[in-house]
């Protein structure tokens, strides 16, 4: 198929019933008019984006091209018309363009409108742009529309640090390419079926979205056929890096044609991505897009460290020092919902839950609850707190850390709306410390320490609310006159039976408004200190952490050195047959199981790395076949040959 723009605008003028494109004009003629105008298109803006008009019986979305030759402005409208996206400006082939429509993508965004007309000239780029940014669509348009559906080996391949991605990526082109005949794409990585991928491959994919271990797997083996290949993707580089994948990567370059486009996105841009870029990419066009931190901005994000089993009590003083009129708990599963809410509850908050459970017309009511001040505090889950939109809501905790950036940005932005401030606090075990870094990335700023609120802190919070209290009462009686009146006989009965002064008589108001609970918290100390054991232990963790040099290295290769010995309770301990010898680090151990066996990063555990071999933890139940394909799995060059410790 001929991929030239001329035939690719001929190739629309098809004669075939065509409601949605009938409909796609009207918003065509306004939207390019608009692109023009505005200048909002990267590339278009010098006017080169053409317009041809419709042939006679058909009208179509797809007619806009960009070309260096030709300038025909926006012909009047269409009597009957309907919208088409901006992404017609673009140039894509009007099948692309049923697909966005038919899941929703109206106006690109800065990603897409800086990388798009790059890569549909068919140029190397370099984005530095985090997920969230639309950055699939951005390479995912231009390489479907370049696509030869006649090509049976693979055209586009598109490396990922993770199986969760790689699916995510393989499932967008799938919708992108809805509407688009004979594109297949096919993700492969570790832990699925070997033998179903070698059969896809066969029948014949175009776009091959997968992890670097299984995709060298299936290359060596001569069962991914690159000699056709156009295009390469290096999604999420510095995750691939910090993984362990670098040196796979490389070696896939190394294989590909000479011939062939490469596109890098990365979040960050360290030493050794930048020289891949310039190693393997030919004059890449380079396109950074910065989060708004305007947003991020307004709302001040905090994190403070606890060990699990005091999360609970460090919740409930956070919520006393901190607690402002409407707090969003986000917590991972609906059954930690339920407990924080119990306990929320038992110590006197208004608090409602939402999680998968909850039946969408309470799920409206406790929202309407919430909005309007009959619950103060919300603890729910990701799922259910989708796009929920409280203006009212002036701090969110993460009890439990969201499982990427994205859910982290998403959860933080249910405070701070309606231009108010907002606070944003996140919880993290000392094992999960190792996470900050990627969610400060990915808002672009520095998540600050805080302590788990002491008693000072709390008592002065006490005081100040009792403080509060007491004038907005007095500015603002919740009894009506009769009651008060009723009040006011008590008041002078009490005094005079008493004989006591009005001062007198008001500490005891107040006295009796503490409902019998102590007004103050005893003792000076900082939260944690009191508890036997803590404080050695944060003295250990911190001394770690200095003999490591002060880094987040993702898995702590001393746990020897510090006594510690034995899995926790749900890990089971293996030993793999690769050392220090063979130059491994716990990034490669983790990054090549993690891909394999389907695991999150963060549900391995310790990692020891001796001079031949290393233990790795991992959780209970490991099922028989994933234990025989991390036998198989190679990591740095070696099998694993995984077994379990003292078996
Ligand atoms: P990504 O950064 O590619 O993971 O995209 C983040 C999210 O934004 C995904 O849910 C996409 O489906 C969505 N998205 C990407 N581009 C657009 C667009 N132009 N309009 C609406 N949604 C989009």
């Amino acid at each position: 198929m001929s991929k030239g723009k001329a035939a690719r605008v001929q190739g629309t003028h098809s004669h075939g019933p065509l409601p949605a494109c009938v409909e796609g004009f009207t918003r065509l003629q306004h939207s390019v008019t608009q692109i023009i105008d505005g200048s909002t298109l990267i590339g278009a803006a010098d006017s080169q984006a053409a317009i041809e008009q419709p042939c006679e019986d058909t009208v179509l979305p797809s007619v806009v091209a960009l070309q260096e030759d030709d300038l025909t402005l926006a012909q009047p409208e269409a009597e009957t018309s309907v919208p088409v996206s901006a992404f017609a400006a673009f140039g894509l082939r009007r099948e692309l363009l049923d697909g966005l429509a038919a899941i929703g993508f109206e106006e690109p965004s800065p990603i897409q409108k800086a990388a798009i007309p790059e890569l549909m000239l068919g140029r190397d780029l370099v984005g530095q742009a985090q997920t969230g940014t639309g950055k699939t669509a951005a390479f995912g348009l231009p390489l479907l529309e370049r696509l030869d559906a006649g090509q049976r080996t693979p055209q586009v391949l598109v490396l990922t640090p993770t199986r969760e991605l790689a699916m995510q990526v393989a499932e967008a082109f799938n919708s992108y390419a809805a509407c688009m005949k004979g594109v297949k794409v096919l993700p492969i990585y570790g832990g699925a079926d070997f033998r179903d991928q070698i059969q896809h491959l066969r029948r014949g994919v175009q776009i091959v979205v997968g992890t670097p271990g299984r995709v060298m797997d299936h290359m060596r083996q001569g069962t991914l056929d690159l000699s056709g290949l156009r295009s390469l993707v290096l999604d999420e580089a510095d995750e691939m890096l910090r993984m362990g994948f670098i040196d796979d990567v490389k070696w896939v370059l190394e294989q590909l044609p000479a011939e062939r486009q490469v596109v890098l996105f990365s979040a960050t841009m360290p030493s050794e991505i930048r020289r891949i870029s310039q190693n393997y990419l030919k004059d890449p066009a380079e396109v950074t897009i910065r989060q708004k931190a305007a947003d991020g901005r307004r709302i001040r994000q905090r994190h403070l460290v606890v060990n699990g089993p005091q999360k609970l009590e460090a919740l409930e003083r956070v919520l006393e020092a901190e607690g402002s009129e409407g707090v969003i708990i986000f917590a991972r599963t609906k059954a930690i919902t339920l407990t924080v809410a119990e306990s929320l509850e038992q110590h006197g908050y208004d608090v409602a839950v939402l999680n998968g459970d909850v039946p969408q017309t309470q799920r409206e009511r406790t929202i309407e609850r919430l909005r309007d001040g009959r619950v103060n505090v919300l603890v729910a889950t990701d799922v259910a707190a989708r796009g929920l939109d409280v203006d009212r809501i002036g701090l969110v905790i993460n009890y439990d850390i969201p499982f990427d950036g994205e859910a982290y940005v998403h959860r933080i932005g249910r405070t701070g709306r309606a231009g108010r401030s907002g606070e944003a606090i996140l919880f993290l075990t000392p094992r999960e410390r190792r996470f900050l870094g990627g969610l400060e990335r990915a808002v672009n700023q520095p998540i600050e320490a805080m302590e788990v609120p002491g008693n000072a802190s709390i008592n002065q919070h006490r005081l100040d609310r009792l403080r509060q209290k007491l004038t907005t009462i007095l500015q603002q009686p919740v009894c009506n006159p009769e009651e008060r009146a009723l009040l006011a006989e008590i008041l002078q009965r009490v005094a005079q039976e008493q004989s006591c002064s009005p001062d007198q008589l008001a500490l005891a108001a107040l006295e009796l408004g503490l409902g019998g609970k102590p007004l103050l918290l005893q003792g000076e100390e900082r939260w944690g200190q009191s508890r036997p054991g803590a404080a050695t232990r944060e003295r250990d963790r911190d001394r770690g952490d200095r003999e490591r040099g002060g880094d987040r290295r993702p898995f702590n290769d001393r746990t020897q050195e510090r006594g510690e010995d034995g899995p926790e309770d749900n890990m089971e301990r293996f030993r793999i047959e690769v050392g220090w010898r063979d130059r491994v680090k716990p990034g490669n151990i983790v990054g090549a199981i993690a891909n394999e066996s389907g695991l999150a990063g963060r549900s391995i555990g310790k990692i020891r790395i001796f001079d031949a071999h290393s233990t790795v933890d991992l959780p209970k139940g490991m099922p028989d076949d994933v234990f025989a394909d991390l036998r198989r799995l190679r990591v740095m060059n070696k099998e694993l040959q995984i077994s379990r410790l003292g078996s």
